[in-house]
């Protein structure tokens, strides 16, 4: 009767079968008593698996791969983050280089007013937020939205507290299907826990895919979303006369979070407000 001795050997605990001779034939109990050695090696090795990427996964920082002791990024990479405090532009949530007083606007503000009221961000889109944007939206690293979500929830404290609804950007069907969760939907999730203000992701719709933003031009990436999204006509009754905070990962030209908000405009919002994790920030800004 053939045994599977090999099999024993290359896991290590068959060490001393490894002598057994093929040829001989066991008797039942000792067929049993191989079964068992095999099962129990084949679960040690699958727990000692288990424990490996248990250990590994959670305590290796998500920017520089370094043992870390918590969630998401070690002390240094943490330290590294920039976190948009004010003083800001009350509109744009640009920061400003200086406090110029209650209500004075950023030059982009004016010069290119979006649809949507206010916007905040926990963090610039630097190096060390770029590398967790792309954890969660690409390598399936859902385990950062909690400390994410957190520091959005704090960050767009102020819209969150006249809020009626969070709504998260929604991806084409299509890209959903792929990457098989909506980054900004475990975003607003978290949001929604820390701040009691409901989640609502089945109101707006990406209606027509899109390419994808990176790349293009400011004026590209504005018609490249341009009626992308629609509340259908039997939701508008849900949007309508209440205020709604927009989640996404990233504010880069805004486009994206501005066809948004038209959409829910259109269907009489009262108010569409935007929180994101990250905002581009070219320089630091003076008021004007
Ligand atoms: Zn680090």
């Amino acid at each position: 009767m053939p045994l599977a001795i090999g099999g024993l050997s290359d896991c290590g605990c068959g060490a001393s079968l490894e002598r057994m001779d093929s040829e001989i034939a066991p008797s039942p109990s000792r067929l049993d008593h191989l079964r068992g050695a095999l099962r129990l090696c084949r679960d040690g090795l699958r727990q000692a698996a288990k424990l490996a990427l248990d250990i590994a996964l959670p305590t290796l920082c998500v920017s520089c791969r370094e043992p870390v002791d918590g969630e998401g990024v070690c002390a240094a990479c943490w330290a590294k983050l920039s976190f948009i405090a004010p003083p800001y532009c009350p509109k744009l949530g640009i920061p400003f280089v200086y406090d110029p007083g209650p209500d004075m606007l950023s030059m982009e503000a004016i010069a290119d007013p979006p649809a949507y009221a206010r916007a905040r961000a926990a963090v610039r889109y630097d190096e060390v937020a770029r590398t967790l944007v792309h954890a969660l939206k690409y390598q399936d690293r859902t385990d950062l939205a909690p400390i994410m979500g957190r520091w959005m929830a704090r960050a767009g404290r102020e819209l969150l507290e006249s809020a009626d609804m969070l709504i998260p950007v929604p991806l084409h069907w299509r890209r959903a299907w792929h990457r098989r969760y909506n980054q900004s939907g475990a975003l607003a999730r978290v949001i929604g826990e820390q701040s009691g203000v409901k989640l609502r992701g089945d109101l707006l719709a990406r209606v027509r895919a899109t390419e994808q933003q990176v790349g293009l031009s400011r004026a590209q990436r504005a018609s490249n979303v341009q009626g992308a999204f629609a509340v259908s006509r039997e939701r508008w009754g849900d949007v309508a006369g209440r205020r709604a905070v927009l989640v996404d990962d990233v504010l880069t030209s805004g486009a994206t979070l501005d066809a948004c908000a038209r959409a829910l405009l259109r269907a009489k919002a009262a108010q569409v407000d935007v929180l994101v994790f990250a905002r581009v920030v070219d320089t630091p800004k003076a008021p004007i």
